[in-house]
């Protein structure tokens, strides 16, 4: 294979300006260079131009054989000089192919991370990789190494928290302090991209970097078990995806030292405690303290096998062949001792644990031609019963009955058999994301040392990443709602960032503008008539159907564009990235989710610990200001709808994230077989437009990614000059170097401290530089 020869063209270069591509058509030619051909199934491959004639091009390709194309399946390949880049931003030429190829050629040497100018890309090796060792953390730590990496973002978060507090007396306009000491790590991707991974590794150099007396690092490390135990579970996706977003915030002392933690959740899945897909497990807490759990502890608990517990056993899947249930269940109970979590409450834990089994277990019979039922008197009632601390007639009634009003008098009607596994499967849910919830809080309080008003955190957030589905229902639409907001925040960023430099640097910088995605925003959020006031107006009608809601949707949202319209039960919303079709079928029932006022008088009258304390929680959380109240006697309870719970959530993480200089690590998943050394292109590449990295690119291509200061340009390329004018200052050598080039005058900008090229000038005058 030929490279680009030395000092051929100089001119010939730049994804900047692929819009003249065609006119250098001849050039590949002339000196066979590679180009990215794309073949009738949409894959690009190499190939070189053997000749063109009209709009058609006959390439050859790699395996030999030639195939003949329109011109505009073709785009230029990078040199092989540049193969495997750092950073992608290096690369002449920025498109697509050229972006997955050196993601891939990286990828395939076990070469991980790759930059795409801020931005970490990280692709999941689904191996161990030997780069996290102690050793690696040293390096990163003294500047040792600087190939990409996650060690590499937290080592620069940490460097900025610390120069940003440090810098508090000194004076300067450019510097907003509070932004720039608290730091932010977003992680992002799709299930099984490796996000909740990656969070642990930037924590573990965090920890070791920040470590101080041993005890609060530990602790945080800790914490993972007893998340993932409670909120990860196997899914068709990844055998320990997690069901829930999380921020962690890390406080570090004056002296750089960790102090203080706090962790926030999001959205916890909760269908899942009650319904599974097939092949699907539940939250593995369930699997670990079934097979985990000493004869004692399941004797005082009446557990059984979980293939014994219908909530377990309908998803045909109780193992995941790697793990082993009742270790994790071992080291689960390691970590709630970190975390001071008391023997007693642990077992109050597993208690409520095994009471959400039961429940599951409970069934009803049908007594007569209206569906009304009766509860099946089973050692199941009687188990749940004991477990949550009531009577067995006490939980029979309240799973098969319901109080109405009429008129004056209240009067009792029996459930049908949908009503009846309605409100059991809602009671096991409110269980369970109670516990959740209590646990979360344990942590923290564990981890609050009252010691975090020091003015400077790293907060690291593992979020659901974009997910479109086949079938896509609530969870995925406040998932990709969320996401919508992350990928404003991002985008902001970026461009923010990009624009200052030049500003500061005195360039003329015409404002690219960048993919916006505020019509979608607003197709979410404006008041009245976004989707989330449409879906709270309708979940007020106990009446109301999934078509009322579609139709009311249709009716105030067609203006617009990013409303694609309804299909019976569903809608579509052209997201920033890309279509998704949603089902409504359960939307409503899912924004209400609550529990019938019979549960939580069953709760709150029960003798046991958590039952009372998760019903007074509740009953507290449902007096915020913003909740749209439920006047329905269905819903006794009056309570925010779980949209505008999350909303209230979102808006708060933004302002948080807001206030942080932000540090952006984008995971993607090379297989969907969870399997090493498999990189498929098209699934990889849908990742890279979807998270933004190919619109960085993008940025990059119309900005100038290549810097260098005057005089690291004079004194690399003064060679060129005459010796009579190799002696000037490093401005004037650096202006005389781009003439004696002749470099373009839209290809770079002279900056007061720095000179910009557009991509792939650089390579041009290296090619020269090589030559002499
Ligand atoms: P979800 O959204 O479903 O929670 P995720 O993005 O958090 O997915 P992880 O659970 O972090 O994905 O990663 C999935 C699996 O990939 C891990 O269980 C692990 O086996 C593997 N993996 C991810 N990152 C790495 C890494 N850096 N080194 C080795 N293995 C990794
Ligand atoms: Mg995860």
């Amino acid at each position: 294979v030929k490279e680009m020869e030395a000092g051929e063209s100089p001119y010939v270069v730049a994804g900047s300006n692929e819009s003249r591509w065609d006119d250098k058509l001849g050039y590949f030619i002339e000196k066979k260079l590679h180009v990215w051909c794309r073949s009738g199934d949409g894959l690009w491959e190499s190939g070189q131009i053997q000749s063109t004639s009209g709009e058609k091009a006959s390439v050859l390709l790699s395996d030999n054989s030639v195939v003949t194309v329109p011109i505009q399946e073709l785009l230029p390949a990078n040199p092989h000089i540049l193969e495997g880049v750092d950073d992608l931003v290096q690369l002449s030429y920025l498109n697509e192919p050229s972006v997955l190829h050196n993601i891939r050629c990286r990828y395939l040497q076990d070469i991980i991370y790759t930059k795409a100018g801020p931005v970490l890309v990280a692709v999941n090796p689904f191996k161990d990789v030997e780069i996290y060792e102690h050793d690696y953390v040293t390096a990163y730590r003294q500047k040792l190494l600087d190939s990409p990496h996650a060690y590499a973002i937290a080592d620069e978060a940490y460097d900025k928290m610390m120069a940003g507090a440090n810098s508090h007396f000194s004076v300067t306009i450019f510097v907003n302090f509070a932004d720039e000491t608290n730091q932010s790590i977003i992680i992002s991707g799709e299930s099984g991209a490796g996000k909740t991974e990656t969070a642990k590794i930037v924590m573990q150099y965090l920890a070791v970097i920040g470590g101080g007396s041993g005890v609060i690092e530990s602790e945080v490390l800790q914490t993972s078990y007893i998340l993932e135990a409670f909120g990860n579970a196997k899914t068709a996706r990844n055998d320990n995806s997690s069901r829930f977003g999380k921020l962690i915030e890390i406080h570090f002392s004056a002296s750089g030292q960790i102090c203080d933690a706090k962790i926030q959740t999001f959205l916890l899945e909760k269908s899942r405690v009650v319904q599974l897909a097939l092949g699907e497990r539940s939250y593995h807490i369930f699997y670990q303290l079934c097979s985990g759990a000493s004869s004692a502890l399941r004797g005082r608990l009446r557990l059984k096998k979980a293939s014994d517990y219908k909530y377990l056993n309908q998803s045909d899947c109780l193992e995941i062949h790697t793990i082993d249930d009742a270790q994790k269940f071992h080291t689960l109970m390691g970590a709630l001792d970190t975390v001071r979590i008391c023997k007693e409450d642990q077992e109050h834990v597993f208690e409520m644990l095994a009471a959400v089994l039961w429940l599951g277990n409970i069934s009803f019979l049908v007594t007569d031609n209206q569906n009304h039922i009766e509860v099946v008197a089973d050692e199941a009632v009687t188990n749940a019963a004991s477990l949550i601390g009531c009577s067995e007639p006490e939980l029979v009634l309240a799973l098969s009955t319901r109080k109405i009003q009429a008129g004056k008098d209240e009067v009792t009607r029996r459930l049908t058999l949908q009503q009846a596994i309605d409100a059991r499967d809602a009671l096991a849910k409110f269980i369970y994301v109670s516990l959740f919830d209590w646990l979360i809080e344990e942590i923290n309080s564990s981890l609050t040392t009252g010691k975090h008003n020091t003015g400077r955190s790293i907060s690291i957030l593992d979020f659901y990443g974009y997910e479109p589905l086949k079938k896509n229902s609530f969870q995925q639409f406040c998932v990709n709602y969320a996401n919508e907001r992350l990928q404003q925040h991002f985008n902001r960023h970026l461009f923010k960032l990009e624009q200052e430099e030049y500003e500061l640097d005195g360039i003329d910088w015409t404002k690219v503008g960048f993919v916006d995605n505020v019509d979608c925003l607003n197709l979410f959020e404006k008041k009245p008539i976004g989707l989330i006031s449409l879906l709270d107006e309708i979940s007020n009608f106990p009446k109301a159907t999934n078509l009322t809601l579609v139709a009311k949707l249709k009716q105030h949202l067609n203006a617009n564009h990013c409303f694609k319209g309804e299909r019976g039960g569903s809608f579509i919303i052209h997201h920033n990235a890309g279509e998704v079709l949603y089902d409504t079928e359960d939307f409503l029932k899912k924004n209400r989710e609550s529990l019938h006022s019979e549960s939580i008088q069953l709760l709150s009258l029960c003798t046991s610990r958590f039952p009372q304390y998760f019903t007074s929680t509740m009953l507290k959380q449902s007096q915020h200001p913003e909740s749209k109240f439920m006047q329905s006697s269905m819903f006794a309870c009056q309570k925010q709808t779980v949209a505008t719970k999350f909303k209230v959530q979102l808006f708060e993480l933004m302002q948080h994230l807001e206030s942080t200089n932000p540090h952006f690590i984008r995971c993607i998943k090379p297989n969907s077989k969870q399997i090493p050394a498999v990189f498929q292109n098209d699934l990889a590449l849908e990742q890279l437009r979807c998270n933004g990295v190919l619109e960085v690119v993008r940025i990059s291509r119309l900005g100038y990614p290549i810097r260098m200061t005057h005089q690291e340009f004079a004194t690399r390329y003064r060679f060129i000059l005459p010796e009579s004018m190799a002696c000037q200052d490093h401005l004037s050598m650096s202006i005389a170097i781009l003439q004696q080039f002749d470099i373009f005058p839209e290809m770079y900008q002279v900056g007061y401290t720095k000179l910009y090229f557009r991509a792939g000038q650089i390579v041009a005058l290296e090619d020269v530089r090589k030559q002499f």
